[in-house]
């Protein structure tokens, strides 16, 4: 088990397939893009799967492909393949757009979740947020998750005077769709000007919700590692829910590890440092006390960030660098 000095247990991992995207969300990469590693550096397709291999064989129990747009990658299809045949439950999050291409292999993988981001219901406004137009493919590729019976989540990342007048749009959307609507805090990563001042809390966003839907709004059960507080509105179909990793962070029941398109392992999205699993691996070395070391040395709260005010002090990787 790979375990931490706070006895969380780590179970689950969060690959990142790659650093590039096809939309530019203004929150996550910087508009002039970023400055992109060598192919040479980047986990080829087998090295993906065995990196996922030894993890597994040290607890892992759940895999979620990220990005960047992780289904952008042409061989995205072969690496989803070889990681459904592992003893995992296979997740992915993606950005919708290519969704339609992949209907049949995440059947023929058994993935059940998708988590797809979309930030607006609005075209121009999901043009000004993502710098791309790709909103009728979003939603679109939405419905055909939905028509086929997948469970889809729909993250939305919540940016004062942005999107944060759609939040009760959103939950009226869930009214005949059986889809899960997550609102997300805005969270600091390079090149993305956070402040703040720009981000909607988990009570604003639950007062707006409250004002609106009043005593139907039910609290409903959270998972065991849950990072959402879960809700949902009397007679609809689907739920919502609010991740605060500001406001009211989930450190504790946290069982998440990273690794980046580059084979560098973080132990939290916060994390200032990073383990160069890649490397070693290459080198032909034993990389499992890597993993084991790099885990003992997670901190008990995102990253050691303990005030507001030093979220703006923190050096990290820009988002879409990371694999959100
Ligand atoms: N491209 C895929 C997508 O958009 O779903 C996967 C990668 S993206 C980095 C993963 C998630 O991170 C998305 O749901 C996105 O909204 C979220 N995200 C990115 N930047 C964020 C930020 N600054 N604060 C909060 N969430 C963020
Ligand atoms: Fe791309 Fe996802 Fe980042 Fe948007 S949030 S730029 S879709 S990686």
């Amino acid at each position: 088990m790979i375990t931490d000095q706070f006895n969380r247990v780590h179970d689950y991992l969060r690959i990142s397939l790659t650093e590039r995207c096809n939309l530019r969300c203004f929150y996550c990469m910087p508009e002039e893009g970023i400055r992109l590693r060598p192919r040479s550096e980047l986990m080829s397709n087998e090295e993906v799967v065995e990196m996922a291999k030894i993890f597994v064989s040290l607890g892992v129990k759940k895999i979620r492909l990220t990005g960047g747009e992780p289904l952008i990658r042409n061989d995205a299809k072969k690496i989803l393949e070889d990681l459904s045949k592992l003893p995992v439950e296979l997740a992915i999050t993606t950005n919708g757009i290519l969704v339609n291409d992949y209907i049949d292999t995440f059947r023929s993988c058994g993935i059940r979740s998708i988590n797809v981001s979309l930030d607006s219901l609005k075209k121009e406004k999901f043009k000004f947020i993502t710098r791309r137009d790709y909103f009728d493919k979003v939603i679109s590729n939405v419905n055909l998750l939905l028509k086929e019976n997948l469970h889809v989540k729909v993250n939305a990342v919540v940016i004062k005077g942005v999107n944060d007048d759609e939040i009760c749009d959103f939950v009226e959307w869930t009214r005949d769709k059986n889809a899960h609507v997550r609102f997300i805090e805005f969270m600091p990563f390079d090149g993305n000007k956070w402040e703040w001042s720009r981000g909607v809390s988990f009570l604003e966003i639950m007062t707006k919700i409250k004002n609106q839907f009043g005593e139907d709004v039910v609290r409903i059960k959270d998972g065991k590692n849950d990072t959402a507080k879960n809700f949902s509105l009397r007679n609809y179909a689907g739920t919502f829910a609010i991740i605060s990793s500001i406001t009211n962070p989930f450190c504790d029941t946290c069982n998440r590890m990273r690794l980046t398109a580059d084979g560098k392992m973080k132990n939290c999205l916060f994390s200032q440092t990073e383990t160069d699993l890649l490397s070693a691996m290459r080198r032909g070395e034993d990389i499992a006390p890597l993993i084991l070391e790099t885990i003992w040395e997670k901190k008990k709260l995102r990253g050691g960030i303990e005030k507001m005010e030093d979220f703006s002090k923190q050096k990290n990787r820009t988002m879409v660098a990371i694999g959100g």
